[in-house]
């Protein structure tokens, strides 16, 4: 029989999509599936959504819709949602959109099997599977005070082959007043110690040689488990792996930095002197109304921290902007502290209201031109800063592992920059491919980029 072809439209941040490659992982293990990259080629349509801010719910009802669209043409059979708008709206969803054969929410990968081979709730639609199981409810949404369990899912990576993300937790225990994750991804939950290691060492397996560590709260890391803050011991054990040479922390929480952890940072060879940090704001009032944790003086302390023990660390963070109540000194603080802190990579995001938040409620909103101007002005005030912190690298060398082709040159990023978020290095007249790693001088600068040339081996 055929293999039902899959194709996966995945939305949204890194989390997600981990949870896509283990729904794909899921479905190809059956042996039934295989994974086709154009839609026009698919039987059914797995959408992964997002529900982070009002742009990334728009983006995923549009590809709900488009796929939807696909099937009422006879075009696919089958349209499968799942992810976190599927587990916020799944019920409403339903309601809105019955041409959708089945919602699952979050970390689905354990109903996904049902969703795509079993019969149809509704639609009296069903692929003509063997052993399909016989029920498939029409909206399946997670216990969200689900454990992890021991054993890791397959997985099926969708991104390149030397880099992956290792997700260590779920959900978070913050209760910042501008986001809604909390309460649709639930309250905070590591994988085991074990588990993470096992799911690294197969990564590392099948050629990664970065992994991308994400969660909610990454440095929250353990302490639901454990009750302590368990990154330290985590990071330990990934950097006796052989063949992994970049672990890269994306996500941490301020106040969740411990001594222990720049310590273990600066003493594990293989973890990148990188830190992402988001801030959220730079003004205390603000700050203490976002329900953060920390203040300006103790974030300037931990860069203080972070760039004694590792001087050639890279910094980044994120800012929102257009809070409620965010006044014209308000974000005169939040200027001045960037021109204070230097952070080497800034995204500044605009605010949101999201329903179930406290900040939905807030006064006096910003009116969101004002957001987006502010936006640009923090943007442009950044680019000096990041552009200083990439001239003094001029002269100087980096690992740099390749991701594509440029012509004669190879395009690649450094520990310095993450993917997908940071900028690039541009190896000049170097013949590496993609996977590979070159040792090359910077000679030029740019505010995002670098431009380098390889260094010889003079051997
Ligand atoms: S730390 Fe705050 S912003 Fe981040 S997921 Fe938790 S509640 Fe949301």
């Amino acid at each position: 029989m055929a293999a039902t072809k899959i194709g996966l439209v995945s939305l949204g941040c890194p989390k997600n999509l981990v949870d896509s490659e283990e729904m794909l992982g899921a479905l190809v293990e059956t042996g039934q599936a295989e994974m086709v990259g154009d839609p026009a080629g698919a039987d059914v349509l797995v959408v992964n959504t997002c529900a982070f801010i009002e742009s990334a719910k728009q983006e995923s009802i549009d590809a709900i819709l488009a796929a939807v669209r696909r099937k009422q043409r006879g075009q696919v059979g089958r349209v499968v949602v799942t992810g976190c708008l599927a587990q916020r709206y799944g019920s409403e969803l339903a309601a809105e959109i019955p041409e959708v054969d089945a919602f699952l929410g979050i970390q689905s990968a354990p109903q996904i099997t049902d969703a795509v081979f079993g019969p149809a709730a509704r639609r009296g639609f069903a692929l003509p599977m063997a052993g399909a199981p016989t029920d498939v409810p029409h909206v399946q949404i997670r216990d969200l005070d689900d454990k992890y369990p021991l054993i890791p899912p397959a997985r099926v990576r969708a991104t390149a082959p030397w880099t992956a993300y290792l997700k260590v937790s779920e959900g978070c225990d913050h209760a910042c007043t501008f986001c809604a994750i909390p309460t649709f991804r639930g309250r905070h939950r590591s994988k085991p110690i074990e588990r993470v290691l096992d799911e690294a060492r197969r990564l590392v397996d099948s050629g990664a040689r970065e992994l991308n560590l994400i969660a909610q709260d990454t440095t929250a890391y353990g302490m639901d488990l454990y009750k302590e803050l368990s990154l330290p011991r985590l990071l330990e054990g990934l950097g006796r792996i052989e063949g992994l040479r970049w672990v890269r922390l994306l996500y941490c929480y301020p106040t969740m930095m411990t001594d222990r952890l720049i310590r273990t940072m600066a003493d594990t060879p293989n973890v990148a002197r990188y830190v992402d940090v988001p801030l959220q704001h730079g003004d205390d009032a603000m700050l203490r109304r976002m329900k953060r944790g920390g203040s300006v003086a103790s974030y300037l302390r931990l860069f203080e921290r972070l760039r004694a023990a590792m001087p050639d660390v890279t910094l980044r963070t994120t800012f929102l902007v257009g809070f409620p109540g965010e006044d014209e000194a308000a974000f005169a603080n939040l200027s001045r502290f960037v021109e204070e802190a230097r952070f080497d990579r800034l995204g500044v995001f605009e605010y949101s209201p999201e329903e179930n938040t406290p900040g939905y409620d807030m006064s006096p909103r910003v009116p969101q031109k004002v957001a987006a101007r502010r936006r640009r002005d923090l943007m442009a005030a950044q680019q000096p800063i990041s552009l200083a912190h990439n001239h003094a690298w001029v002269g100087h060398e980096l690992d740099v592992l390749v991701e594509g082709r440029r012509g004669e040159d190879a395009v690649g990023r450094s520990y310095r920059d993450a993917p997908e978020i940071d900028g690039t290095v541009l190896v000049r007249n170097c013949e590496a491919a993609p996977g590979d790693w070159v040792r090359a001088r910077v000679s030029e600068a740019a505010p995002y980029d670098l431009v380098a040339v390889p260094v010889r081996d003079e051997g």
